[in-house]
């Protein structure tokens, strides 16, 4: 991606807004704001790819809550309201199925300790206003009957829905094309900044690429972009995740009918059913930086817990492993909005909920580009929260100095 500071040679291009990241985080920015009538570029290498390619898509904002999360929970539940209008609409406008499933969550207790701790995050649920309902280990496999004999109990959560965040990509790259946002399928190299403000970025092919405001959604590439002032980089670094994708048999109907999650040996664990019959064993959670390779150890581990909560998963085809990086921030909640930098505004730090906050960032953005601040609910996640200079102390802390390259981001491993 970086590379050696290069002349520009041709005219720059000027819009009103320039995405750098398409990602669904960039993607869904930029066809909110192509929608709002601004003009709107995007540059990204391979728009619709990163993480999206790998997650799972639980819409979880209650059986992901975490005790001092409530702040993000508020925005996680905002966005799970707004995704049946969201998915309706982008299907209207692309003609995309998403996979959008409104199947609901059983989260399981395998022994005492997890039982203790999924009654702790029930009380947490109650306390929170969250709809959820303790069932026993026998109602869990009334539900559920594939469940191991052994599950001691569970929470039923039906507000926790799923969607397949390939076709959530692939729909969200129609539907910017259909808004005539235009896609540059190039790195951006640097940022480009005039006096005290943000004009562009210039790519990797030298282009000058001018616009009125820059949004800097690269997930977790977001603080690694020249050119960004020191004050005002993200602190956002990468956490891996390792996933496998198994096929559920057609014939003798689904393995399971909802997602059944559960923390084994202090590992969260989940398992995604699709009605495609695609059955998707997640994750691993791991600080090791750019890194995306496959491990004999992550699969090794998903495949072992998974037996342990669904012993016939042994009997499905593997059809793929692979990787992603969710781009974390310090307090797991995204950033959004203005930056102090003039003409600069971040969408990123997503982390685990990317997939689930699609709609509200969209929608969140647009106020953002149309109006200059933040709207009541993006306002908590302003990027200033971390005050000057937090991202270049953030990248020192995080083991993340090795930089990327563009073979461990492209890195897909299928069996
Ligand atoms: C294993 C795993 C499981 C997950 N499960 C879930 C889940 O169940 N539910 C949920 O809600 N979320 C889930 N997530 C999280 C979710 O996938 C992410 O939060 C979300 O996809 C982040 O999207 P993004 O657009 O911000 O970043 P990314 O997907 O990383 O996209 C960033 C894009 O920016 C581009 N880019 C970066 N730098 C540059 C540059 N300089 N020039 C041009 N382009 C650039 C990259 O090419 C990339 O396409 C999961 C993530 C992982 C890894």
């Amino acid at each position: 991606m970086s590379s050696p500071s290069i002349t520009p040679s041709v005219p720059p291009r000027t819009q009103d807004v320039l995405v750098v990241g398409g990602g669904i985080i960039g993607l869904v920015t930029a066809w909110r704001s192509a929608q709002r009538g601004l003009a709107t570029a995007l540059v990204d290498p391979e728009p619709g790819g990163g993480a999206a390619q790998v997650a799972a898509g639980m819409l979880a904002a209650v059986t992901e809550l975490h005790y001092g999360e409530q702040t993000l929970l508020a925005l996680n539940l905002a966005s799970a309201r707004r995704y049946p209008e969201f998915a309706a609409e982008l299907t209207d406008a692309t003609g995309h199925d998403l996979g959008y499933r409104r199947c609901g969550t059983l989260a399981v207790a395998l022994d005492a300790d997890d039982r203790a701790h999924l009654r702790e995050l029930h009380a947490l649920q109650e306390r929170s206003g969250l709809e959820s309902e303790w069932l026993s280990g026998r109602e869990c496999r009334r539900l559920e009957p594939m469940l191991a004999p052994g599950v001691r109990g569970g929470l039923r959560v039906d507000g926790d829905h799923q969607i397949d965040p390939r076709r959530l990509a692939g729909a969200l790259v129609t539907a910017c094309e259909r808004a005539g946002v235009v896609f540059h399928r190039v790195w951006a190299d640097r940022l480009t900044v005039a006096g005290d403000r943000a004009t562009g970025v210039v790519t990797a092919d030298g282009t000058v690429l001018e616009a009125g405001q820059v949004v800097l959604a690269g997930g977790s590439l977001s603080g690694r972009l020249a050119g960004v002032p020191d004050a005002v980089l993200a602190p956002v670094r990468p956490v891996k995740g390792q996933v496998l994708r198994l096929t559920m048999p057609r014939a003798h109907g689904p393995l399971l009918s909802r997602t059944v999650r559960a923390v084994v040996r202090g590992n969260p664990l989940y398992l995604v059913p699709r009605e495609s019959g695609e059955l998707v064993v997640g994750a691993t959670s791991e600080e090791l930086g750019w890194d995306t390779t496959v491990t004999a150890g992550g699969v090794y581990e998903l495949l072992r817990d998974a037996h342990e909560l669904v012993p016939g998963i042994t009997e499905l085809p593997l059809t793929e492993t692979r990787a992603g990086l969710r781009p974390g921030s310090p307090d797991n909640a995204p950033l959004l909005g203005p930056t102090a930098l003039e003409g600069l505004l971040l969408a990123t730090g997503h982390h685990r909920n990317g997939v689930l906050l699609t709609p509200v960032t969209g929608d969140v953005m647009a106020h953002a580009l149309t109006t200059g601040e933040l709207p009541e609910e993006g306002r908590p996640f302003t990027p200033r929260r971390f005050g000057a200079g937090a991202g270049a102390a953030f990248a020192e802390g995080t083991g993340a100095e090795q930089g990327p390259t563009e073979q461990t981001l492209l890195t897909e491993q299928t069996v």
